[in-house]
């Protein structure tokens, strides 16, 4: 299938590697302009240069903390008018609320509810204009089925989530989507970060602890970047202008509901 959108556009943050990757990499391949964004310029030059040499769109690199005012300026400034956004940057850290002060929240907040929704004010209304956009807001599972230790995650997802319901009936009549794709577990330095602190916390074997939560998944297994990238290439396709203000759950089957 041919998603149409070859020499378009795309913002693609937290890019470097996981993730974000993943959709840098199935954007490119569909023939789109990718810049990518991420902290570190050395591993950011590297993902640059493998997404180069798959072949595809072109590819720009911008080296830049992305919950930051000048990070996202300089992003928009490598990427004026993105086509097509991807939000992504870093989740909030485990623990217990208990611990947890207001500059905490506001530090999560800020980073996967204000992020994404600051890129969204300043791209959306030139996607708009010119008729084409497609908006694709990484977030997570917690969302649907929250994750106890997580809580900063739950919550600071759950504000853009609701954000993005009601702004996303507003855009697809100017054939702008705006869908969050929520992540299971996939095999990326987070979810492996993710097992370390669980098993550091709790005094587990972190190799175990992961076989164990893999076993649990009825895949049997994690998913991969390139699987979520494909389903986001898909999401920014001319194919899918008709879905809008969805949260498309990727976990292997293992949220347990109907719908
Ligand atoms: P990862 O750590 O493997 O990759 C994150 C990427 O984002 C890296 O390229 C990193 O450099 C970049 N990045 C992080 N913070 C940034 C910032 N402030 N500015 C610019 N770039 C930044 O993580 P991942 O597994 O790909 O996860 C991506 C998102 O999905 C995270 O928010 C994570 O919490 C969420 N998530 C992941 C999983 C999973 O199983 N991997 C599950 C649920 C939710």
């Amino acid at each position: 299938m041919d998603f149409g959108i070859r020499g378009r556009r795309a913002l693609v943050c937290g890019a470097s590697r996981g993730l974000g990757r993943g959709c840098a990499e199935a954007l490119a391949a569909e023939g789109v302009d990718v810049t990518i964004v991420a902290r570190t310029r050395e591993a950011l030059e590297a993902a640059a240069a493998e997404i180069r040499a798959a072949g595809g769109g072109k590819v720009i690199a911008v080296a830049c903390d992305i919950t930051t005012e000048d990070g996202r300026a300089r992003a928009l400034a490598a990427c004026p008018e993105p086509d097509i956004l991807i939000t992504n940057a870093a989740g909030p850290p485990l623990g217990d609320f208990r611990d947890w002060r207001r500059a905490d929240w506001i530090a999560a907040i800020d980073a996967n509810m204000l992020t994404p929704i600051e890129l969204i004010r300043q791209t959306v209304d030139a996607m708009q204009a010119r008729g084409f956009g497609r908006i694709v807001n990484i977030t997570s599972s917690a969302v649907k089925a929250p994750i106890d230790v997580l809580g900063l995650s739950n919550g600071a997802r759950s504000g853009l989530t609701g954000f993005v319901a009601g702004l996303a009936r507003k855009t697809v009549a100017h054939n702008v989507t705006i869908n969050n794709l929520l992540p299971g577990q996939f095999d990326t330095d987070r979810l492996n970060g993710t097992f370390a602190a669980i098993a550091a916390a709790s005094g587990q074997d972190a190799a175990t602890l992961r076989a164990a939560r893999q076993d649990q998944v009825p895949a049997r297994r994690f998913g991969t970047a390139a699987e979520f990238g494909a389903v986001c290439a898909f999401l920014c396709s001319v194919h899918a202008g008709y879905l809008t203000g969805q949260n498309v759950l990727l976990d292997g089957g293992a949220y347990p509901g109907t719908f």
